[in-house]
């Protein structure tokens, strides 16, 4: 048993469910209790999805468990061929059902409907919503492109893109972003899936020269199969960000026999605004900003490529809720000489976050909930994310116009330069205060800084002066001001703090 409050992800059988939802002509049967049909909501409230997900539930009863519950779940899927007419039936368990071993796989085979059946072993109290759509995915491309002919020519320049699906964090947009940009560089874009694919589009997948896996949590296992069993080649460079959009551009012309990248065309051509942006000498104040990053494994990677290289933060902090990317998120976090975290406790993450003191913090829902408790500015990266996050508006992460995208959301939550300078030197000012907000942000006050882990009572003791003294010292670092002459003044034994001990303990950190 584990005390959980908040998930960061669910059961397998959710993962399996967005992966029905993203496809087309592909229906679910859910052995479940009666109950489960919550999950329906994410779809259509979420995502705000204007039909209800391809999901029949056999929602069992408690006076059910004395009957025959296969019995049930045989005339669900029935039913459910017989109302929908899909070209394939998934069939699996959810957490319950799961204790109930009526083996949905076993039952379907029985069933004589017409239509290929996928069954899914989810394993609900091992894994969680990404492994499940990354396997229900794998099931269903080997069902349908595993018996597939590869053609004896196929142009270099044909690819498919793999993992966009319902309910990812921008799914819809980054296809749209990046389809256009392979276009442009001349790669024709054969069968994305799972988003907007039919089981006949599966079986097309070997068609293509290779394939482009752009969210490796859902399509990594997917695209290794593919190479084993096809030799197709795949390209998992994740385009988000200005520098890792260009790394895969380059990676896919290379694949695709194309001539390489002119250099700066990018900035020439107006589409790549990060750059000029983060150039800009109002972008100054945000130089070795601090930043705590966790999400997926994915957007966390890459986040912290853009904060470090392109704007110029200092990543404090680097974690994944995904156990499956802890060594991919160990080696990126190396690469910023700290130590990742891998948990999806969102206690622990809290913790961290504390320790770690950020300026600005890129997380998820769970994330902005810490960050807005410790008033700590923060925006949004990863799923699981709220219904504000499949905005309207087109909003991608990936390739030039989701970096204009993401310079845009970083930067809004923190206090414009200006603001910062102004509440340095008007500190008493009945506006500009220490415990005043940026005028679009909540009270911006600088509580988990001044919150630094307490040393013993007896090191505590500052002088009325040093106490006014250090108040001059911009909020956002005061935490860090006090805490290290504590320590200098413990480690000397000064008791107690004065003036001098603070421009003492100034001088001696900053050598
Ligand atoms: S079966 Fe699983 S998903 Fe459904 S209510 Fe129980 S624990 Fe939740």
């Amino acid at each position: 048993m584990k005390l959980s409050m908040w998930t960061y992800e669910g059961p397998p059988h959710v993962g399996a469910m967005r992966i029905a939802a993203s496809m087309k002509g592909v229906h679910y049967v859910l052995h479940a209790p009666q109950g489960d049909t919550y999950a329906d909501l994410l779809f259509t409230m979420i995502e705000r999805r204007a039909s209800r997900p391809p999901v029949t539930y056999t929602t069992f009863q408690a006076r059910d468990l004395s009957g025959s519950t296969a019995d049930i779940f045989k005339a669900a899927c029935r039913d459910a061929v017989a109302r929908f007419e899909p070209e394939a039936l998934l069939v699996g368990a959810s957490c319950t059902a799961e204790l109930l071993q009526d083996d949905p796989g076993g039952l379907a085979r029985t069933l004589d409907v017409n239509v290929p059946v996928v069954p899914l072993e989810l394993p609900s109290y091992q894994k969680k919503e990404n492994w499940g759509a990354s396997e229900t995915f794998y099931r269903l491309v080997r069902a349908f492109a595993g018996s597939a002919t590869r053609p004896a020519e196929i142009p270099a320049n044909s690819c498919n893109i793999l993992g966009p699906t319902s309910l990812g964090f921008r799914c819809r947009d980054d296809v749209t972003e990046i389809v256009r940009l392979l276009t442009e560089e001349g790669l024709d874009v054969r069968v994305v899936a799972p988003l907007g694919a039919s089981p006949a589009d599966l079986a097309r997948l070997p068609d293509a020269a290779f394939n482009i896996v752009l969210y490796p949590e859902l399509a990594d296992v997917t695209a290794r199969w593919l190479k084993k069993t096809y030799g197709m080649p795949y390209v998992s460079t994740v385009p988000i960000g200005i520098g890792a959009t260009q790394d895969f551009l380059a990676e896919v012309r290379a694949l695709a026999g194309l001539a390489p990248r002119e250099a700066g065309q990018d900035q020439a051509s107006g589409r790549d605004r990060l750059t000029w942006y983060a150039r800009s000498v109002d972008s100054n104040y945000l130089t070795n900003k601090r930043v705590f990053i966790f999400g997926d494994a994915t957007h966390a990677i890459a986040a912290a490529r853009i904060a470090s290289e392109e704007l110029g933060f200092r990543v404090c902090g680097l974690g994944t809720y995904m156990r499956e990317f802890a060594r991919e998120i160990r080696e990126a976090a190396q690469a910023y000489g700290i130590e990742a975290l891998v948990s999806d406790d969102h206690l622990d993450v809290e913790a961290a976050i504390i320790a770690a003191r950020p300026e600005l913090v890129l997380g998820t829902q769970m994330e902005r909930h810490i960050a807005k408790r410790l008033r700590v500015p923060c925006a949004v990266i990863s799923a699981p994310v709220h219904v504000q996050d499949f905005p309207a508006r087109y909003s991608p992460q990936m390739g030039f116009e989701g970096a204009n995208v993401i310079f845009d959301s970083w930067v809004h939550p923190l206090m414009m330069g200006l603001e910062e300078h102004l509440l340095q030197m008007f500190r008493d000012d009945f506006e500009f205060n220490d415990g005043a907000a940026a005028s679009h942000l909540y009270p911006h006050a600088a509580e988990i800084i001044e919150d630094a882990p307490a040393l013993a009572a007896e090191t505590l003791v500052w002088t009325s002066d040093a106490e006014k003294e250090l108040k001059k010292v911009p909020f956002f670092v005061r935490g860090k001001a006090r805490r290290n002459t504590e320590l200098f003044a413990a480690s000397k034994g000064i008791r107690p703090i004065t003036v001098e001990t603070l421009y003492d303990a100034k001088a001696h950190f900053a050598r």
